[in-house]
């Protein structure tokens, strides 16, 4: 089975990184991906550069068997859609490889509302990084989806390739790429919230000095 796991990581953190690996570990996966988007479709673009963000997550990972950053997306012109990236790693993994698609509890609210989700659920499991004790989501059309969808047995996420939707409790981290940009910004450290090797890349490359900062308030 393979994992993936697409954000801005704008930069990278230990809010993705340690959840990302407690599903890596839970699930048994083969290889969890991270993929860097390269235009973020329902929200304001990256602050650092495609290349800088990459680099970023490539420096995040190294030294971690298992895990590892996939480019395709910043290889692909215009905004990122998952079911363009899905299909493009359905035609390098095949059809019967299992692909578990990473997501957030509060992403997962949301699931209905993303482009083509049930072409989504035919290319991939959902793996939803839950806070331990959350509750069920409030839709009622994708409550209806986690009754049918749902499991807890692994053995079905791995007989069939795609269609199941698994809820993983994860380590909760309350970090945002958001916040460590503001600190960046303002001259502060963010120190602890990241890898050092990804800290010292960000000042290296002034990924998010005070003049690039302009979400920081
Ligand atoms: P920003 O603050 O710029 O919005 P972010 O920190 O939320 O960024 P993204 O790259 O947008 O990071 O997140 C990618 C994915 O990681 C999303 O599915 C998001 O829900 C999840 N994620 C981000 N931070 C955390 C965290 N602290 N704990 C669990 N999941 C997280």
């Amino acid at each position: 089975m393979i994992g993936v796991f697409g954000g801005t990581f704008d930069p990278i953190h230990f809010g993705h990184l340690r959840p990302a690996l407690d599903v890596h570990q839970a699930l048994g996966l083969d290889e969890l991906r991270f993929l860097p988007l390269n235009s973020a479709v329902h929200r304001a673009q990256p602050v650092a550069s495609a290349a800088q963000r990459l680099a970023m997550v490539q420096a995040a990972l190294a030294g971690e068997p298992g895990l590892r950053a996939d480019d395709r997306e910043l290889a692909r012109a215009g905004p990122s859609y998952t079911v363009d990236t899905l299909h493009s790693l359905r035609q390098e993994l095949g059809p019967r490889r299992s692909i578990c698609l990473l997501v957030g509890g509060d992403t997962f609210n949301a699931f209905l509302d993303w482009h083509r989700p049930f072409d989504i659920l035919a290319l991939a499991h959902l793996v939803v990084m839950q806070r331990p004790g959350a509750a069920a989501p409030d839709d009622p059309a994708l409550r209806a989806e986690l009754a049918c969808r749902g499991t807890r047995q692994l053995a079905a996420l791995r007989q069939a390739p795609a269609g199941r939707i698994w809820i993983e409790s994860v380590t909760q981290l309350d970090i945002s790429a958001t916040r460590i940009r503001g600190l960046f910004a303002a001259g502060r450290s963010p120190r602890y919230l990241l890898p050092d090797a990804v800290l010292e890349l960000a000042r290296r490359e002034a990924c998010y000095s005070a003049q690039r900062g302009h979400d920081a308030a």
